[in-house]
């Protein structure tokens, strides 16, 4: 029985688990895209993003791996996802907290040396009591609202932060920060608007030095680069700029099984509420991941799966557990129960299928699902 299946899945490259789905994971991959944005930065260094598991891809393996690669900044969105992190890298690491210090978890952020990033007057203060209470100074970075109403000092608090940082030694400022809102987008003037804001805020508080650039930040020009570049999308494959070529290597693939195949005639339903009825008759194949697994329902009557670089398009709903597709286009028994297509891989870019749902590469990245086998290389 085992060799059966194995032999089935052989074009995954990897043992049998009884698995429908095959994620491939490309590490190596993600070194050489860390490789590139970490020369087109220099002389400042880049960062690795690896919030949200690495947007998917695992958090700990990615982050070991770029650590080998000579990464040694690390941020993450939230606390707990610092201290997963803080363990699986060595001292040297620097583990950064996006969303700011959180009420209750400053203690603990000391003590495992976990870096916030200080977002307003109130995580600034109680950052230093911290300190205070374990007499010493403890690093932090400062972020500054730039434009984007979300996360870091808001330009009111500004002076009151200047004038503390002035008189009180409590807190390491290692740099200070802020994010881009458009910086996928080559010709928005908020770029402009944002770095020369940066850069107002950086003259007042001289002597510290800045990380802006995400991913797009690292395309808009050496300007935008600042001493710490995050990329988190490119490192893993997704296009850093809108509508432009992507400079970037793939870096993850999926391959999904058909789990039943059918003929039907003209005239047929397929899938929930019947949306679907063909116009000819059809051969179709059931293939065994839906929208539990990260395939957008939005993808229902869209887009499209791949054999031997034959179009397969979707047809019907997109299921929980399944999608359907109309394999009329290959020749008859070129798919069968078992055989794999393709889903993101040579035919299909990860920002092919994220366009065909109406959203964007991180969102198909991050809701990559838990039940393919991941493999990684
Ligand atoms: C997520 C995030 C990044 C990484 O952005 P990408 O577009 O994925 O490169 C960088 N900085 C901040 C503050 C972020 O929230």
């Amino acid at each position: 029985m085992d060799n059966l299946l194995s032999a089935k899945n052989a074009s995954a490259g990897v043992a049998c688990t009884g698995a429908t789905g095959y994620l491939t994971i490309d590490v190596a991959a993600i070194c050489r895209n860390y490789g590139k944005l970490a020369s087109m930065v220099t002389p400042g260094r880049a960062a690795a993003v690896v919030k949200a598991d690495a947007y998917g891809l695992g958090a700990e393996r990615v982050s070991r791996a770029l650590y080998e690669r000579g990464c040694r900044h690390f941020f993450v969105a939230q606390f707990v996802e610092a201290q997963e992190l803080r363990l699986a890298l060595a001292p040297d690491a620097q583990v950064f907290v996006l969303n700011g210090l959180q009420p209750g978890t400053e203690l603990a952020s000391a003590e495992m040396g976990i870096i916030p990033v200080l977002n307003s007057l109130e995580q600034y203060r109680r950052w230093c009591s911290a300190a205070r209470a374990l007499r010493g100074t403890l690093p932090a970075v400062v972020q500054f609202d730039t434009g984007m109403s979300r996360l870091g000092f808001p330009p009111e608090e500004r002076s009151t932060l200047a004038k503390a940082l002035d008189e009180h030694g409590d807190v390491e400022v290692l740099f200070i920060m802020s994010h881009l809102a458009s910086a996928d987008e080559l010709d928005a003037t908020q770029n402009a608007q944002q770095l020369a804001e940066i850069r107002r805020i950086a003259d007042a508080f001289a002597g510290f030095d800045i990380s802006f650039a995400n991913s797009g930040g690292v395309f808009l020009g050496d300007a935008y680069h600042g001493v710490l570049a995050r990329p988190g999308i490119a490192l893993y494959g997704g296009a850093p700029t809108s509508g432009e070529p992507n400079p970037m290597e793939p870096v993850v693939s999926l391959e999904v099984a058909v789990v039943q195949t059918r003929t039907v005639q003209v005239g047929t339903k397929v899938g929930y509420s019947g949306v679907h009825v063909t116009e000819t008759e059809a051969r179709l194949a059931t293939i065994a991941a839906g929208y539990a697994d990260g395939l957008p329902r939005a993808l229902s009557g869209r887009g499209a799966v791949y054999h031997q670089g034959v179009r397969l398009p979707i047809v019907g709903r997109v299921s929980m557990d399944s999608i359907t597709v109309d394999v009329s286009a290959l020749p008859e028994g070129a798919l069968n129960l078992g055989d794999l297509v393709e889903v993101i891989g040579p035919h299909q870019s990860l920002e092919d299928v994220a366009r065909d749902a109406g959203t964007i590469s991180y969102e198909i990245l991050t809701g990559l699902g838990h039940r393919y086998y991941r493999h990684y290389r």
